[in-house]
C-alpha cells in the first residue's frame, strides 16, 4: 500500500505512525485483491535479515484477514500486529482466524516462526552508554533505530568501535532536540532535514549501513569495508 504515496508522502508516513498509516491508506484505497509473494520471506531485523524459502503464494479480497493469515503462518498473533489490529478497529476486514476461510494446506503446516527484529530504542541506549555516547530518539521510526543499532554492533564485533570517537550524542527522529551547535552529534535520518548537507548529519529514511559506515569515514573515521563483508555479518545477531 505505501506504493499509492508519492515521494515525501513516503517519510511522512513513517513520522505520523506507520501502523496507524498503514490501516487508515486502505480507507481511502481498499484493494480488490491482495497478493502476497512469500516465496521467500525475511526474519530478523529488516536491513539484513535472512531470507527464508517459504515456497508460497497467497491471495484474499480481504486485506486485513490476508495479512493475519500471514501473521500467524510467521509466528505472529493477529493481535500482536499493530497495523492489523488499527484495521480490524476501523472494519476494513476481519483478523479473526476462526471466521477466515482459508483455501489451501492447513495453517499448521506452513506455518514457521520468524526470529523477531532486534532494534528497539532501550537495545540502543544500552549499547550507547557501554559505548560513551547519548541516544536522543524517542519517536524514531524502528528502521532508523535498527540501522544504528546493527551497524554499531557490528563495528564493536570486528573491534572498530575507536571509529565513534568524538561522537557525544546520536540524535534520531522527528522528536530529538538538537542545539544549534551540533558538534559531538550524529545526525540520523531525513527528520532531521535542516540539518541536510552538514557533515554530521547521516540522510536516508531510513539510512543504511553502508551509508552509515560512510558517513563515519566521511568524519574521519577509518571503517575497512573489507571487514564489514559479507553484509550478512551485519547481523549480529541478539544480545
Ligand atoms: S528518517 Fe528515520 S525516524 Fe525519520 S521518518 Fe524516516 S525512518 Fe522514521
Amino acid at each position: 500500500m505505501m506504493g499509492v504515496t508519492p515521494g515525501r508522502e513516503k517519510s511522512h508516513i513513517h513520522r505520523v505512525g506507520l501502523d496507524m498509516a498503514i490501516a487508515e491508506l486502505n480507507r481511502v484505497v481498499l484493494p480488490d485483491l491482495v497478493v502476497v509473494d512469500a516465496t521467500v520471506g525475511m526474519e530478523g531485523n529488516a536491513v539484513d535479515g535472512t531470507p527464508v524459502p517459504m515456497g508460497l503464494l497467497l491471495a484474499g479480497r480481504d486485506p486485513v484477514a490476508t495479512d493475519a493469515v500471514c501473521a500467524r503462518i510467521i509466528g505472529l498473533s493477529e493481535t500482536e500486529t499493530k497495523h492489523i489490529t488499527h484495521a480490524a478497529e476501523l472494519g476494513l476486514g476481519t483478523r479473526d482466524l476462526r471466521r477466515i476461510r482459508i483455501d489451501g494446506p492447513p495453517l499448521r503446516d506452513v506455518a514457521r516462526p520468524f526470529e523477531k527484529p532486534w532494534r528497539k530504542l532501550s537495545d540502543l541506549k544500552t549499547l550507547g552508554a557501554e559505548c560513551g555516547f547519548d541516544v536522543d530518539a524517542e519517536g524514531a521510526c524502528s528502521p532508523c533505530i535498527g540501522c544504528v543499532l546493527m551497524s554499531i554492533t557490528a563495528l564493536k564485533n570486528r573491534g572498530q568501535l575507536g571509529v565513534l570517537k568524538g561522537i557525544k550524542t546520536v540524535a534520531i527522529g522527528p522528536n530529538a532536540r538538537v542545539p544549534p551547535d551540533t558538534s559531538g552529534y550524529l545526525l540520523v535520518g531525513n527528520c532531521l532535514q535542516g540539518f541536510e548537507g552538514a557533515p554530521n548529519h547521516l540522510a536516508g529514511c531510513p539510512p543504511n549501513a553502508h551509508s552509515f559506515f560512510e558517513k563515519l569515514n566521511e568524519m574521519g573515521g577509518d571503517i575497512d569495508f573489507a571487514r564489514m563483508r559479507p553484509s550478512k555479518a551485519l547481523d549480529p545477531g541478539k544480545p
